[in-house]
């Protein structure tokens, strides 16, 4: 069976054609700038396609990718009618899901109501669902939410502690996001220690950033909150900060709540600190170059992790493995090596011969006789979208 997965950003959609019973991927593309000019890219049959083409709604976006998926060269189907299901990613699905849905008008109705949660992710969702279902009117849609994995969180992890009506009447609490990844690395890992009761920290270390502690399967407590603005030092968003800054801040710059909010995330982070880029790669090679800043950067980001570890292994009561996972927990060795030293109290022993190895494989980089796991494990969230929609409609 062919799922279409699909990701539709405020002006862009990622989508990757796969099967799920396989794992198989036919085709995977972004189309990029939709509403400004429009660039595609594809790739299908080990050839990549770079094309500016104008896609002024995301309408031409999906046809685009339809006609690329199903005409010319390339072409991995004969027609659209091959796709037996299209799984979305939705960013927020608030108390609403704790697990992934076939779309009905009233699983739309509670992505629309959820849009003051998630202003710039929830419409372009619609938006991508409404599309489908007007071109492929007898193709299933199904929802998969970076919420729902988090949605097992007991109210000790996910309550703020602001006055108790302000969650009742606001729903003001900690949702979590990046379940999907989360849910996978911490499966992929319990199958690694193949025990029970297993107790599991997952760096999902990106532009954004996320950790999460998992117990036996199920989402303890995450760093991310509200938004995705909450927790670890990102490539632009602060992460955790003292919320007086913001009024203190917004006083001396005379900013607008919404500047203050744009300010924490998209001018902070890893950005802001360094004042060099957004991009690790850059900063560590700055730091390597002696710049005071891209040092500072790095070490508060490797500190902060560390704090999350020792905190989620506190409540835990131990860990059997922590993993790292994302652009930067799957590659940058020195970030691995940094948070790790030092946590040798808790088990942990890095082999660092082990990792410094460039591989796309799960893997495991402790000492043999460390008493906790370190796995790399390469995240696939795409998988999990098309899995999910694969065992929603296979009946
Ligand atoms: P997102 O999906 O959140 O946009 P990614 O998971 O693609 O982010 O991760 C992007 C981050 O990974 C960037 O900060 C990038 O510098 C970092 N990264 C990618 N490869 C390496 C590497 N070899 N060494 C260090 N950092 C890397």
């Amino acid at each position: 069976m062919l799922v279409l997965v699909l990701n539709a950003g405020s002006s862009s959609l990622k989508y990757q054609l796969m099967n799920p019973e396989t794992t198989e991927v036919k085709a995977t593309g972004l189309c990029e700038r939709i509403g400004i000019d429009g660039r595609l890219i594809h790739e299908a049959k080990g050839h990549k396609i770079k094309k500016d083409l104008p896609m002024p709604t995301h309408k031409e976006a999906i046809k685009i990718a339809l006609d690329f998926l199903t005409t010319g060269e390339d072409k991995v189907i004969e027609s659209i009618d091959e796709i037996k299901a299209i799984g979305h990613r939705v960013v927020h699905g608030g108390e609403f899901f704790n697990q992934s849905v076939i779309i009905d008008e009233d699983v739309i109705e509670k992505i629309e109501s959820l849009i003051p949660l998630a202003p710039l992710h929830n419409p372009a969702h619609i938006i991508g669902i409404k599309i489908c279902r007007e071109l492929m009117p007898n193709t299933p849609n199904i929802a998969v939410f970076d919420t729902a994995f988090h949605q097992t969180m007991p109210a000790s992890s996910y309550m703020y502690a602001v006055p108790y009506e302000d969650y009742e009447d606001h729903k003001v609490r900690k949702y979590g996001f990046h379940g999907t990844s989360h849910y996978y690395v911490s499966n992929e890992a319990k199958k690694m220690l193949a025990k029970e009761d297993s107790k599991v920290i997952v760096c999902h270390l990106g532009n954004g950033s996320s950790m999460c502690e998992v117990r036996d399967g199920k989402s303890i407590d995450t760093s991310m909150g509200l938004s995705p603005l909450e927790g670890l030092v990102m490539g632009t968003r602060s992460g955790d900060l003292d919320p007086a800054v913001m009024n203190y801040l917004m006083e001396k710059k005379n900013m607008s709540s919404e500047e203050m909010i744009s300010y924490l995330n998209k001018k902070s982070g890893l950005l802001g600190v360094s004042g060099i880029s957004s991009d690790l790669r850059e900063i560590i090679e700055a730091a390597e170059n002696g710049n005071e800043r891209a040092k500072t950067a790095i070490d508060m980001k490797c500190s902060r992790i560390k704090k999350y570890i020792c905190s989620y292994a506190g409540v835990l009561e131990g860990v059997d493995a922590i993993c790292f996972t994302a652009g930067i927990g799957e590659n940058a060795d020195i970030i691995r090596k940094k948070v790790c030293n030092g946590l040798e109290f808790l088990g942990v022993e890095l082999d660092d011969e082990k990792n410094k190895i460039r591989d796309d494989k799960s893997r495991e980089i402790n000492k043999t006789n460390s008493k906790t796991k370190i796995y790399v494990i390469p995240t696939n969230e795409e998988f999990v979208i098309a899995h999910d929609t694969y065992e929603l409609v296979k009946a």
